[in-house]
């Protein structure tokens, strides 16, 4: 199969359909754009069940995502879509750069869901944009815009009480959504939703269960990723 496409965390290839593709997840961990790599065993595995699972929950709940369907542990088809380079990030609670750009403390909880978006660019180190930039850079349309940001509060509505059920805060996360292939018109959710794009903190002890674990060298990364899936698993099947 023709690899389209190698990200930092997953790679996508093509199918004999030119409307599906194929998502790979790897066991490749990077944080601060890149600068620091890691490998962990099962990293991928661990991604994919919860992605799954969680984009499970949203499609239930009225939100369309682009699976298809499972091949293997480490592998799904999905809906083939043209990425929309903003990357939407919402928070419940502060921490990471909200912290570094504004007075916001780490832990401080927000009063309602901020909602703010990234250009999706690398070399750029992912600066963060506003709808005005996002219109001047046609990135996406004022109306598609509306429909990003009313889409990502519809799945904090969604996911926030879901992990509170599993005892974690979702704190903060990051979605990426797509252009179908076959009717750019339709937008839907993309990439995938996992430790690696949330930030959840244990609502008891606080402990971090999340990508940081690895960015700030806590220890005990892949067991944090692990619990994070057993408890979403055991709150799906309760
Ligand atoms: N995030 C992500 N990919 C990115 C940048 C951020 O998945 O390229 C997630 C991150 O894990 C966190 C949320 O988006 O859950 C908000 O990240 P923040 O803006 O605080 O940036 P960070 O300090 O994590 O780089």
């Amino acid at each position: 199969m023709k690899l389209l496409y190698e990200g930092k965390a997953k790679r996508l290839y093509e199918t004999e359909r030119p409307d599906e593709l194929l998502m790979e997840f790897k066991d490749d961990a990077t944080a601060f754009n890149g600068e620091k790599k890691a490998q962990f065993e099962n990293k991928g595995r661990m991604n994919q069940a919860l992605s799954l699972l969680l984009m499970q929950l949203l499609e239930k709940g009225g939100v369309p995502t682009h699976f298809v369907r499972t091949i293997d542990e480490i592998r799904t088809i999905v809906k083939a879509v043209e990425i929309i380079k903003v990357e939407v990030v919402v928070r419940n609670v502060a921490a990471g750069s909200l912290c570094n750009r504004t007075w916001f403390k780490e832990g401080e909880a927000l009063k309602a869901p901020v909602v703010e978006y990234f250009l999706k660019d690398d070399d750029l180190g992912d600066p963060m944009i506003n709808d005005d930039h996002i219109r001047e850079l046609n990135l996406a349309t004022l109306h598609e815009l509306a429909f990003l940001k009313s889409e990502a509060l519809k799945i904090n509505d969604i996911l926030k009480p879901f992990f509170l059920k599993t005892g974690l805060k979702l704190v903060d996360f990051k979605l990426e959504f797509g252009r179908l292939s076959t009717d750019p018109s339709t937008i839907i959710l993309a990439d995938e939703i996992s430790p690696d794009t949330c930030r959840l903190w244990d609502v008891s002890t606080g402990e971090k269960m999340d990508k940081d674990r690895f960015r700030r060298d806590l220890g005990n990364v892949m067991e944090s990723y692990a619990e994070v899936l057993k408890r979403a698993e055991d709150a799906v099947h309760s």
